[in-house]
C-alpha cells in the first residue's frame, strides 16, 4: 500500500485546519451545548463542495471516495470538530444513493443534498431488536403492485429533526417468513414530511450538536421507486453504508485523539509542579501519552487501509471493523491520558478536555458496540464459533 497522499488528498486533509480558523472547537462546543446544528459551519462545508464528497460530480458532488471522506473528517477532528451529521448524511446516505441509486433517485435527491439544501438521516436501530438487525420489525407491507405501507419504530436516529428524508432499513418480508435471515430487507427513502411520520426527542447526556430521536412510521405510503437497491435486496447493499460508517467514525476518533494529545503536550510542556521541570518529563504522564500517540497513529493507518479497501470495491468488513475498534479504543485512551496531565483543570469548561470524552466513549458503544465488532473479528475473520 502506498502511504503517500496525493496533493488533492493533502488539501482535503488540511481543509479542517483552514475551517478551524473560522469555526473552532469553541464554536462547535457552543452549538454542542445547545444541541443545535452549527449552521454556519454546515453551510461553509456545503459551499466548499464537501457535503457530497462521495457523490459523482454529475450529481453535484466532489467525485471522491471513502479515503477522501475519511481524510476530510480526520482533518476536522484534528481540530476538535467532530461533525456527526457528515456521517449519517454525507457518508451513509448520499454515498449509498450515489453507489446504488437509480438514475431517477440520484437526480432527485443528490444535487440538492450536496448543496446543503436538503438533508438525510439514517434509520436502522429499533428498540426491541437493538444490535440484532436481523430481527427488526419495521415493515413495508405490500399494497398492490409496487406499493407499500410502512409501519414501525426506530430509535436513536441522529438529526431526524433537521432531516428532509430518512433512509429507513425495513423489511418487506418479516424475518419469521424468510428462508435466509438476510432475505426480505428493503431500504426505503422516506419523506420526513409525510403525515404518518412522528418524531420524539430523546434527551441525551452528550455534549453534541446532533440530537437523537425516536421515529414512528404509521402507514407511510412508499413505492418501489423509493426502494434503494431493489425491493427485498436491502441487505446486499447494507454494508456499503455500515462499513463506511465504521471507517469515518474511526477517522473522527483518530482526529479527536490527536487533538486531545496535542492539547496535553502543550500543557505538559509548560506546567511545573514540585521542581522546575515541566510535568511532561514525568514518565507517569509521558508514557501513557506516548502509548496513546502510538495507538492513534496505528488506528489512523487501519482507517486508511479500510477506506482504500472499500474504494477498490473489495470486501471491507474485516478492516472496517478493526478500524472502528482501534479508533474508538485509541481515542478513549488518548483523552484519558491527556486528562490526567491537566489535573483539576482538565475538568473545567475553560480547558475543555473532559468535554472530549463523552463523544469518544460513545464510539465504544455505538454505532456498533465493541463486543459485536470483536464478535465479527472472532467469528468471520478468525473462524471461531459463535456463542449467541
Ligand atoms: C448518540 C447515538 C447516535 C446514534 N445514531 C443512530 C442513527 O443515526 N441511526 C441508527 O439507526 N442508530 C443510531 N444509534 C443506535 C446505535 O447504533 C445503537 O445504540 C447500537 O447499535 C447498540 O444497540 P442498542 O443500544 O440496542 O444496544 P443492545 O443491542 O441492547 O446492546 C447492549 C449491550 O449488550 C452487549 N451485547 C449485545 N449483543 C451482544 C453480543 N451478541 N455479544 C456480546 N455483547 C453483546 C453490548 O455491550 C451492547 O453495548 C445511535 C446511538 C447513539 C447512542
Amino acid at each position: 500500500m502506498d502511504f503517500e497522499l496525493s496533493q488533492e488528498q493533502r488539501m482535503i486533509y488540511q481543509y479542517g485546519d483552514n475551517v478551524a480558523n473560522k469555526y473552532d472547537r469553541k464554536y462547535w462546543m457552543d452549538y454542542a451545548e445547545r444541541h443545535e446544528t452549527p449552521k454556519e459551519l454546515f453551510r461553509q462545508v456545503a459551499d466548499d463542495g464537501f457535503l457530497g464528497m462521495m457523490v459523482p460530480e454529475a450529481y453535484g458532488g466532489a467525485g471522491q471516495g471513502m479515503l477522501e471522506m475519511a481524510l476530510f473528517m480526520e482533518g476536522l477532528a484534528n481540530n476538535g470538530i467532530p461533525l456527526l451529521s457528515l456521517v449519517v448524511n454525507s457518508t451513509m446516505s448520499l454515498g449509498l444513493i450515489a453507489k446504488h441509486g437509480t438514475e431517477e433517485q440520484k437526480k432527485k435527491y443528490l444535487p440538492s443534498a450536496c448543496a446543503g439544501k436538503t438533508k438525510f438521516c439514517f434509520a436502522i436501530t429499533e428498540p426491541n431488536a437493538g444490535s440484532n438487525t436481523i430481527e427488526i420489525t419495521t415493515l413495508g407491507k405490500p399494497q398492490g403492485p409496487g406499493a407499500f405501507s410502512l409501519s414501525g419504530q426506530k430509535t436513536f436516529i441522529t438529526d431526524a429533526n433537521t432531516a428532509d428524508y430518512a433512509l429507513v432499513v425495513a423489511r418487506t418480508t418479516p424475518h419469521t417468513l424468510v428462508q435466509r435471515k438476510t432475505d426480505g430487507f428493503t431500504l426505503f427513502i422516506v419523506d420526513m414530511r409525510d403525515k404518518g411520520v412522528e418524531k420524539h426527542l430523546i434527551p441525551m447526556s452528550l455534549p453534541m450538536p446532533e440530537s437523537q430521536w425516536q421515529l414512528f412510521f404509521d402507514n407511510v405510503p412508499v413505492t418501489e421507486a423509493d426502494a434503494l437497491g431493489g425491493v427485498g435486496r436491502g441487505f446486499e447493499i447494507l454494508f456499503d453504508t455500515l462499513n463506511p460508517e465504521r471507517i469515518i467514525l474511526s477517522a473522527m476518533c483518530v482526529g479527536l485523539g490527536r487533538y486531545a494529545l496535542g492539547r496535553a503536550v502543550e500543557y505538559a510542556n509548560q506546567r511545573r509542579v514540585f521542581s522546575n521541570t515541566p510535568i511532561g518529563a514525568y514518565q507517569g504522564l509521558q508514557h501513557p501519552l506516548a502509548v496513546a500517540k502510538t495507538e492513534i497513529e496505528q488506528a489512523g493507518l487501519m482507517t486508511y487501509k479500510a477506506a482504500s479497501t472499500f474504494d477498490r470495491g473489495l470486501p471491507a468488513g474485516e478492516f472496517s471493523n478493526m478500524a472502528k475498534y482501534a479508533g474508538a479504543e485509541a481515542a478513549i485512551h488518548a483523552v484519558d491520558a491527556s486528562l490526567q496531565c491537566f489535573g483539576g483543570n482538565g475538568f473545567t469548561k475553560e480547558y475543555g478536555i473532559f468535554d472530549i470524552y463523552p463523544v469518544v466513549r460513545l464510539l465504544r458503544t455505538a454505532p456498533l458496540n465493541r463486543e459485536l465488532v470483536l464478535n465479527y473479528i472472532g467469528e468471520k475473520v478468525m473462524g471461531l464459533p459463535r456463542s449467541y
